[in-house]
């Protein structure tokens, strides 16, 4: 058996970015991949400027009671003249510092007296002041290829004057589900019947990291039945994600069907819920084979699928947010399978869901994060354990 950080690392180094781009402007480009650096055209802030609504001052000329006249009003977005000796200037907040002035003092510091202020507090050098190009300078580089663009990235970049940025095409993902026993949602259920959960769940977590969908419905358990989905698949996508019949039971075509069209590693990772998990390649396409239990399904794609889906669409690495956390819980039987149960926390503490099932999705459903237990490893109530919260995996 493969550890996961082997298996990881075998999916990384096999994930190829896709090389194609396109451009949009900032209104599309939320959850999409920067495909060049971006480089600023312009420095933020433009000018020294004011951080406070106040007065620009020198502060040499500070003294105590002293009554300085206000020679200038400068709001946002106008140029002040150079500061009469002797004088202070009106300021707001985000306007250019005037020449000679070398401190702001805020408003609530001073006390008007007709048209001359007294300052209550003696300035400092640089008080309040925000330098030019402190954020960031013209030519900086202020995003990364590989960043996912969120609100923030998309909002600096609208910060440096760009219109448009150059992303990376999204990854089409081609998916099947096989089963006989799976209806969809919706249809009358026969007897041994259940319905298809994963379609809904791994669309869901596609669409999530920003794949384009192209969904090949049910796949009866059949040879044929599965490599005429593989071959239909491989035309329309960069990557093929199934689940189910990737064990090797007599209803299990995956393996048999991609050994003819393909080639496809087995792997058995030492992981509850999950451990099998299917990597190959047809064609220009690359194959994931997910477990068909929906627990072992979500927590195979999150951990495996994921990184190397977003790897194939050019993301940067990103790395996984846990923490440690007392165990609410006594778990006295151990495996040789690292264990990630489906948790909570309540008063400082991880809870367990009581069906830990690989098939019950109301476990998952419940959850709010992943207990990650070793293997061989007995837990008692109040140990410290690794806790995986879920939004870091769905965001
Ligand atoms: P398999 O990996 O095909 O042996 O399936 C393992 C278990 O997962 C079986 O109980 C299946 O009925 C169930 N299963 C497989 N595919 C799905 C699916 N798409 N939705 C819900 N359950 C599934
Ligand atoms: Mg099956």
């Amino acid at each position: 058996m493969l550890s996961i950080e082997e298996a990881l690392q075998k999916l990384l180094s096999a994930a190829h970015p896709v090389d194609t781009h396109e451009w949009l402007p900032l209104a599309l480009a939320q959850g999409r991949i920067l495909a060049t650096p971006l480089v600023s055209r312009v420095s933020v802030p433009p000018l020294d400027n004011s951080a406070m609504d106040g007065y620009a001052v020198r502060c040499s000329e500070w003294a105590k009671d002293h009554l300085f006249p206000v020679s200038q009003r400068i709001p946002a977005g106008r140029l002040g003249t150079d500061l009469a000796p002797g004088s202070v200037a009106r300021i707001f907040t985000g306007a250019p510092v005037p020449p000679n002035a070398d401190a702001i003092v805020m408003q609530e510091d001073c006390v008007v007296e007709g048209d001359h202020i007294r300052i209550t507090r003696q300035p400092g050098l640089g008080d309040h002041i925000r330098r030019a190009s402190e954020d960031f300078a013209t030519g900086q580089v202020i995003l990364s290829a590989g960043t996912r663009l969120g609100p923030a990235q998309i909002g600096l970049a609208a910060a440096a004057g760009a219109a448009i940025l150059q992303v990376i095409r999204p990854l089409k993902v081609a998916v099947f589900f096989t089963g006989d026993e799976l209806k969809a949602p919706g249809e009358a259920l026969g007897p041994g019947q259940i319905y298809n959960s994963n379609r809904a769940t791994l669309t869901a977590l596609l669409h999530q990291i920003g794949c384009l969908v192209v969904d090949l419905g049910d796949v009866p358990d059949t040879l044929d039945a599965t490599i005429t989905a593989l071959q239909q698949a491989t035309a329309s996508a960069d990557v093929i994600v199934t689940s189910g019949g990737v064990s090797v039971g007599e209803e299990d075509h995956v393996k048999a069907a991609l050994t003819q069209l393909g080639r496809l590693d087995m792997w058995k990772v030492a992981m509850k819920p999950g451990k099998p998990l299917a990597f190959g390649r047809i064609g220009e396409a690359d194959f994931l084979g997910l477990p068909g239990n929906p627990v072992s399904a979500f927590v195979v794609f999150c951990l495996f699928a994921r990184p190397f889906l977003q790897a194939r669409m050019g993301m940067l690495p990103g790395h996984l947010t846990t923490f440690t956390i007392a165990a609410g819980f006594d778990k006295p039987k151990f495996g040789n399978r690292r264990e990630f149960m489906r948790a909570r926390i309540e008063n400082g503490q991880a809870i367990l869901y009581p069906n830990q099932s690989s098939g019950a999705l109301s476990s998952l459903a419940w959850a709010e994060g992943l207990v990650d237990i070793p293997a061989e490893t007995p837990i008692k109530c109040g140990d410290r354990v690794q806790y995986i919260p879920l939004a870091s995996l769905l965001s």
